[in-house]
């Protein structure tokens, strides 16, 4: 999608601080990081939002949370511990329509979520 954010990042467009990639998957730094560790893991496909996948979908979210694991080891927090969450849409606070999975860790996580 020309007009979306992460797909620029996917076609490389915009450049962002990249810590894992494969052919389906990319991750990156979070611009405004909520934690001292704060990755986001994008599908190279565009999917704007969690009500969009259908069940073909189902391998490729696989492979976003096996990015995750990857990546929390890559950083030194799976050990500790780290919180992967899908905003979807308005009540919860969806910014960009491209679907991603937040990666956050490196400090005490609080629990209900604001
Ligand atoms: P959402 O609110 O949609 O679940 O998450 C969107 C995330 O994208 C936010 O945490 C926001 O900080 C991040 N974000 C927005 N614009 C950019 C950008 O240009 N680069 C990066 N790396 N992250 C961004
Ligand atoms: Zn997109």
């Amino acid at each position: 999608m020309t007009d979306c954010l992460f797909c620029k990042m996917v076609n490389g467009d915009i450049k962002p601080d990249t810590v894992y990639e494969d052919d389906d998957v990319l991750a990156f730094r979070d611009i405004n990081p909520q934690a001292p560790v704060h990755v986001l893991v994008v599908p190279k496909t565009h999917i704007a939002t969690l009500n969009d996948l259908d069940p073909a979908h189902a391998p490729l979210i696989g492979k976003l949370y096996l990015a995750a694991q990857k990546i929390a080891n890559d950083e030194g927090v799976a050990e500790r511990g780290y919180r992967t969450l899908i905003n979807c849409n308005a009540e919860a606070g969806q910014s960009v329509f491209h679907i991603h999975l937040h990666l956050l860790a490196g400090r005490a996580m609080g629990w209900p979520p604001g």
